[in-house]
Formats: C-alpha cells, structure tokens, sequence
C-alpha cells in the first residue's frame, strides 16, 4: 500500500496562492482587456438579480462562518470551513469530516469508503503539506490511524505549541487535470475571478484568465476556451475532452459567492480536480479582509 505524504516542496505549485497573481495581472490587462466590461451600475444590477436565487440557507450558515473565524481572530478560514462556504454555494468538493482521536478516524474512513485523505486542522498551519500535514492514499483503518498519529507528529515537530482543531479526514478524489480557480478582490475593480490549469500553467506560465465578478455564463465559457492549455482540456492525442461546464458552473457559483460576500478578500480552489463528467474541489482556502 503506498502512502503519499503531499508535500509542496515537490509541487510547488500547491504553495503559490492563485488569486496572488491577479492582482498585478489584472491591472497590466484592463487597459487593453475589452472583456472587463462592467461597469458599477452594470455589476449592482447583475449582482442584484444573482442575489435572488440565493437559498435562505448559504444566506445564514456562511455568514456564521465567518463571524466564528473572526471571534476567533482569524482572517482566513479553516479548510473544512472554506469547503463549507463552498458547498452551500453548490461548487462540488470533496466529502470530509473533522475527528478528534484516531478511533473516529478509524470510524469516519470506513464510512466514507477508501482510499481517503488525512489533513490537519489547525490555525497554525496554512500550507498544510509543507509540513508533513497531508497524507493521501489511505486504505485501511490501520492505515488512517498510523496517518493520524503521524500527522500529529509532524505538526508537533514543526510547531511544538501549534493548536489543532482536529484532523480532516476526506475522500480521496482520483487523479485528473487540475485546475484553479481563484477570486480576489481588486481595490479598483473589486472581485474579479481567476482561471487556469494547475501546476506550471499557473507558476511558470502564468497561464490564467481574469473577468471582473459577476461573471455571466459566456465570460465563464471564454475564460475556461482562451487559456492556452484549452487544448489540454479538450483532450488531444486521443485524450477525452474534460467536462467544460463543471467547470464553468464553478466559476459561476464561484462569482456569486464573491458577489454575496464582498468581505471575501481571496479564494482559492486549489486545486479543482476535473472528469470527463464532473469536477471535485480537494482544496479550498478563503481569506476574508
Ligand atoms: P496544502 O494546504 O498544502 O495546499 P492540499 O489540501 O492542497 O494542501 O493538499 C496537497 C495536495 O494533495 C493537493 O494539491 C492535491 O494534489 C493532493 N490532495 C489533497 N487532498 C486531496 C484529495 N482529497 N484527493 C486527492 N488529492 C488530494
Ligand atoms: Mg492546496
């Protein structure tokens, strides 16, 4: 059985934040970028009508998360938080609970069914596989409590007095092409979306696209056609297409989040794992302002 202990040092780019790097873009791009076409009175309007379809639900548990992160004196949300926030907004992650001892662990992977994830929890801990806090591919419940204690142990090493909330366990979510979908808030322009294939398409290549939020479902079509990788995601070689509108029903949902909750300074869904049909987000990050 093999125990993958995600570590950022090999993928760099988990440690990059995607939303990082629209700030200086974006300002590089309005000039010139014609796509950026809302005005103020336009967005009002657009956001008004996104509002609307807002269930009561997302309208009370988000905003309760972040009164808790606050109280707490966090200004960024815990990764179960965060997948929270995201899942009242129908943007698709991965199934997840958090456990306090290694028998609940033990427990929780059994039902969730194997191979499952084991992350750490903490407010101390921002890049979790940085240090040793995120162990992939369990498959047993041996496994899961060897991953618990031996995540503990990193955290210890890494910082003896850090305080942990629990231990994230969740599913593992196959292999795929990774995406990013990020959101930022430019202090021009206010929340504006971010797009692009994972890894060195977004480190070393700086592929990505912008659109000022909120988005309309052809600005989320464009964005996802005219990075360079599309080709990628269309399949090539033989390679099946990639399910494009899981993807541009993220990026949707993911503006009206931003549009709702204009505390949200940045957002990260990095990275969103995307299947000939559907898409599943492993990890989410949420910094309020
Ligand atoms: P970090 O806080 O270091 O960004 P992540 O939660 O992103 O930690 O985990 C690191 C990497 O492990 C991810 O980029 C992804 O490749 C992989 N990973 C994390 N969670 C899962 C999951 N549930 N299913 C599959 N792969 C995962
Ligand atoms: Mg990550």
């Amino acid at each position: 059985m093999k125990h993958e202990c995600a570590n950022s040092n090999e993928k760099n780019d988990d440690n990059i934040s995607a939303s990082s790097v629209i700030t200086s873009s974006i300002l590089k791009r309005t000039e010139k970028c014609s796509r950026l076409k809302y005005t103020k009175s336009q967005r009002d309007k657009s956001s008004a009508n996104f509002c609307n379809e807002g269930s009561l639900n997302s309208l009370r548990k988000v905003p309760q998360i972040f009164k808790k992160a606050r109280q707490e004196k966090r200004n960024y949300l815990l990764e179960p938080e965060a997948k929270t926030v995201c899942r009242e907004y129908g943007i698709p992650v991965t199934k997840f609970e958090v456990v306090k001892n290694v028998d609940e662990a033990a427990k929780c992977a059994e039902e969730m069914s194997y191979p499952v994830v084991l992350k750490i929890v903490s407010p101390d801990v921002v890049h979790k596989s940085d240090v040793g806090g995120v162990i992939l591919n369990l498959n047993s419940a041996q496994e899961v409590k060897d991953a618990y204690k031996k995540i503990l142990e990193n955290i210890k090493k890494h910082k003896a007095n850090a305080k942990i909330i629990g231990i994230l366990v969740q599913e593992m979510a196959p292999q795929s092409t990774e995406v990013i979908v990020g959101a930022t808030k430019d202090p021009q322009f206010g929340p504006a979306l971010m797009f692009g294939l994972g890894g060195i398409f977004v480190e070393v290549l700086k592929d990505v696209t912008f659109r000022i939020a909120p988005i309309t479902r052809q600005d989320a079509q464009e964005m996802v056609t005219e990075v360079k990788a599309y080709p990628i995601l269309k399949g090539y070689r033989g390679q099946p297409s990639v399910d494009i509108d899981a993807i541009v029903d993220i990026l949707l949902k993911t503006s009206k989040l931003v549009m709702d909750h204009l505390e949200i300074k940045e957002l990260d869904l990095n990275p969103v794992m995307v299947y000939e049909k559907g898409a599943k987000t492993v990890d989410a990050r949420i910094i309020l302002e």
